[in-house]
This record gives C-alpha cells, structure tokens and sequence, in this order.
C-alpha cells in the first residue's frame, strides 16, 4: 500500500487531492496546524478515512517526526501562505512558511527517506510580468508580490536539490484553480457566494476591485489529478498545469449573476482597496507538455465551473436559512 504525507490536508487542493488518492488505495496522512489552520470544513465528510498528524511547515522537528513515522511513498507541500494581499502584511512569515517549509521536507527527505517523492505546489504568480505569453516550462519567473517570490525560491530550490540530492522532486506550475472549497476571500468564490446572498435577500451590494483583472482559471478536482500524475512519471520534470484562456473578474461576474436570473451591473460596486499593489499581467499557461507527456486534460470548463459554484453556494446558504 501507497502512503501519501500531505500538507495542507484541509484546503482546497489537499481536501480533493486527499479523496482522490484515497480512491486509488492510499493511506492517506495528512498535516493539521493548531497554528495555521484554515479550519476542517473540507474533509469533515471524509475524516474517519485520513491519518491527521499535528505539526507544522515552520516547525522541522513536527515534520522529521512525521516523515520518519510513515517514510511515506510521496510527500504533496501544498501548505502555505496562499492570498497574495495576505503576503504583503508579512513577506517573512510568507517565506518561512513557503519557502523555508519545502526546504525543511527537502532536507528531512535526504536525511531519512530519500526514495520518498516530492510534489511542491507552484503558482504561476512565479511569473508576476512574464515575458513571454503563454508561459512554458522554461519562462523565466519575475514575480511582482512576496507571495510570488516566496513560491519562486522554492520552485528554483526544487529544480537545484533534485540533480544535486538525487532526489525526486517536482514542481507543478498551477495556474489559478478554484471550486466548491475555494475560501471565500479569492474572487471567484467571492462573487459566487455574494450573489448567492443577494438573491436570497441576504446582501444588497458586491464589493469588487479590478473587474477588468483577467487570470486563467481552472477546476481545482482536475488539477489534483495532475498532481498524482506528476510523482507517476519516469522521470522528475516540473509542469505547467493550466487552461491556456484568459476571463476576466468582470466575466466571472456575469455568469454568476445571469444563471441567477441577476443583472451584475445593478449590484457590483468598486472599492479601491480591492485592488492589487501590483498586479500579475497576461498570465496565461501553455500546458502542452503535460498534455503530450502525462495525458492530462481538464474536464471542465471556465463557465461550467462558475456555475458549479454558484450552485454549491445556493445549497449551503439556503440550508443555513432554513
Ligand atoms: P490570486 O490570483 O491568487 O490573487 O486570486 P484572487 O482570486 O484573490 O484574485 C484574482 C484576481 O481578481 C486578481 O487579479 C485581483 O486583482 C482580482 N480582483 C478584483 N476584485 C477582487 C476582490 O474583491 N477580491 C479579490 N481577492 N480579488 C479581486
């Protein structure tokens, strides 16, 4: 039997991730922080079935203790500092956590498991300004964010420790990817929650900030997969997981509020201080290798994930109304 160590168990990746290995057989071992949790809402339905070992990325010895009790088959880092506002309120917290905390599994795993695989969880935001669009696996990074520099140390670390160490480790460049489980604060959830809210009666406004700020998004369930396909490989190569389309704030908008029967433009107002600092540009993912080499290929679709959410939101807010 497969044993998977997976940090970051009860977000959005690990939570999917975590199902999706459990139906391919493995034990399934997951890090919780007392610290740093985001709360267990994600894998409360499926918690009998996972192994939940406290610890933390910024504590080695929580990490050492873990690694060395399961010497586990594959190690998934998806812990972190994920929202990039968050990451300007403190960049060094942003890179003991991001960065330090790969480093700390990358040296356990020398140590004491050096069979153990290594998936890091890369963000396209690596490449802030990029230039070229759409980006491959070989576009340089140029972040625009602590966030972004803090996943770039650590993708370069990856690719620098796998030849020197012999290790397999692999970064998976995953563009932004959203669903069901996406916290509330990033926008897509953001606006299908409010929406929701609005055609219950529950709010009257959505407060936004760029709407004309494009990402290419993603179906976080079918990126996981990529993830699992990535440790399968014969060879450690890192991959850009991506739709390859750029949408817009604005597009998110009016799909949520159309399949509501809504018109966004009589609800959605402007707040500056939802805007970016610095905001990433015509970033946009060229999956092709991943394509051709993993025979990955999403299943669903920008609008069809939306509406996904949307529904999603309907069904728990109207359970909390009743
Ligand atoms: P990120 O790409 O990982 O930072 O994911 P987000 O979902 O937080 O942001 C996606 C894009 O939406 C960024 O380009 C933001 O500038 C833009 N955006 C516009 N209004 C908002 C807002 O009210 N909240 C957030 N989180 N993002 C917004």
């Amino acid at each position: 039997m497969k044993t998977a160590f997976i940090t970051g168990i009860t977000g959005q990746d690990g939570s999917y991730l975590a199902e999706l290995l459990l139906e391919k057989n493995y034990k399934v071992v997951g890090l919780v922080s007392a610290k740093h949790d985001i709360g267990s809402q994600n894998i409360n339905h499926f918690k009998d079935k996972l192994i939940l070992e406290e610890g933390d990325l910024l504590d080695k010895d929580s990490l050492e203790r873990i690694i060395k009790k399961y010497t586990p088959t594959e190690i998934y880092n998806l812990a972190g500092l994920t929202f990039v506002p968050a990451s300007w309120k403190s960049p060094s917290l942003t890179i003991d956590i991001n960065t330090l905390g790969l480093s700390r599994i990358i040296e356990i795993v020398r140590d004491f498991s050096p069979s153990t695989k290594v998936y890091q969880a890369t963000s396209a935001k690596i490449f802030g300004i990029p230039e070229i669009t759409p980006q491959t696996e070989t576009t340089p990074p140029n972040p625009v964010d602590p966030y972004g520099v803090s996943k770039t140390a650590a993708h370069q670390l990856v690719s620098t420790v796998r030849k020197q160490f012999n290790l397999f480790a692999v970064s998976g460049i995953l563009y932004n990817h959203e669903s069901e489980r996406r916290g509330i604060e990033f926008v897509t959830r953001k606006i299908t929650n409010t929406a929701v809210k609005i055609k219950l009666g529950l709010e009257k406004e959505l407060m936004l900030g760029n709407l004309e700020a494009t990402q290419d998004w993603g179906y976080a369930p079918d990126y996981v997969k990529a993830m699992w396909l990535m440790l399968q490989n014969d060879k450690p190569t890192d991959y850009i997981i991506a739709s390859g389309e750029l949408h817009s704030v604005k597009e998110v908008c009016q799909i949520a509020f159309t399949h509501l029967d809504l018109n966004y433009e009589d609800y959605v107002k402007i707040d500056e201080k939802f805007f970016r600092k610095t905001e990433s540009q015509l970033i946009i993912g060229d999956p092709k290798k991943a394509k051709k080499e993993l025979g990955w290929k999403p299943e669903f679709s920008f609008k069809d994930m939306i509406i996904k959410m949307v529904e999603n939101d309907l069904k728990l807010l109207k359970g909390d109304n009743k």
